[in-house]
């Protein structure tokens, strides 16, 4: 039986064990994912002989996923934007580590609202951390133009400056004072929250959407709560919303792909299906 395991530390919230194990059951495959919880001391000497422990895959959270990156014998190319993997399987006894959160923000952008294209859409992005580097890249790659606000200003500098290090055409990508992002609003075909405002027992990210498009899609990563005050506000106006739980469960199928390909090829299986089951089970845990 195949096992897989989500490592980081605090992990015994993480919701992954309810999405991997709903898809195992759902389709009939024997296996199992488990949660482990590990000491800093001991992260490095697991990971390196994940294998010989019995698991044939993983998910790397909080706070491990920089270290995955430095460890692991490949990586994908969408993890050097970030310098962080948050999935990982083995290859011929070698460790390949993948970002699926750019991968994870798109497909639930994309399958939340009918007929959205990112080519050509002027994306103003909050933030300047993991998450907005993983989805910056992946929207830039799809053809949208990026202005980028964060508290730390010389943050999203950096993330430019790496960006174009890494390849990546950043002329796309405009850096404006954290201050005026409400301005900016007008300009937005989608205003996307990367930031951790607006999370249960962070500070509300303080807004004023006058200026935002009726038409503007309006998207926040964070998922606890589910319905951000950011996204309320929007809702109230009239502006389509996409929440961020459909982000946790799209980043997730890329793993479970690999780790399961041949049991999914042996049913005739190609994509997991993010189902509204699927995410009613998660919400329930939130
Ligand atoms: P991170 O690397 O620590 O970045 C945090 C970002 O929030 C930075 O841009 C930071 O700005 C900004 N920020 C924090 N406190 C702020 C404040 N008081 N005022 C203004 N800006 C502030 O974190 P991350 O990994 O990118 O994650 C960010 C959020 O996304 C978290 O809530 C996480 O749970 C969520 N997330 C969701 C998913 C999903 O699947 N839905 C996936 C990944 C992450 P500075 O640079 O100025 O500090």
């Amino acid at each position: 039986m195949k096992k897989i395991c989500v490592i980081g530390n605090p992990a015994k919230h993480s919701l992954s064990p309810i999405i991997h194990n709903y898809w195992l059951n759902k389709y009939g495959i024997e296996g199992k994912y488990e949660i482990k919880e590990m000491k800093n001391e001991n992260f490095a000497q697991f990971f390196l002989q994940i294998e010989k422990e019995g698991y044939s895959g993983c998910n790397i959270t909080i706070p491990y996923k920089e270290k995955a990156y430095e460890l692991v014998g490949v990586r994908k190319r969408e993890s050097e934007f970030i310098g962080a993997v948050n999935t990982v399987w083995i290859e011929k006894g070698q460790l390949i580590g993948s970002n699926t959160d750019g991968y994870g923000f798109c497909e639930n952008i994309e399958k939340s609202i009918q007929g959205f294209d990112f080519k050509g859409k002027k994306a103003v992005v909050l933030g300047a951390g993991g998450a907005a580097r993983a989805i910056i890249s992946a929207i830039l790659a799809k053809g949208a133009e990026v202005t980028l606000l964060n508290r730390t200003i010389e943050k999203a500098e950096k993330l430019k400056n790496d960006f174009t290090d890494k390849g990546i055409d950043t002329q796309k990508i405009l850096i404006k004072d954290w201050e005026q992002w409400e301005q900016i609003l007008s300009l937005a075909n989608i205003l996307i929250n990367t930031t951790s405002l607006g999370m249960s027992g962070q500070e509300e990210l303080k807004l004023d959407l006058k200026n935002l498009p009726q038409e503007a899609i309006v998207t926040d990563i964070v998922y606890r709560p589910l319905m951000t005050k950011l996204l309320l506000e929007a809702q109230k106006r009239g502006n389509k919303i996409v929440d961020g739980l459909g982000m946790l469960l799209h980043q997730a199928r890329p793993g479970f792909e690999i780790w399961f390909q041949e049991e999914l090829k042996a049913r005739g299986i190609k994509n997991v299906e993010v189902s509204k089951e699927l995410r009613s089970k998660v919400e329930e845990h939130l």
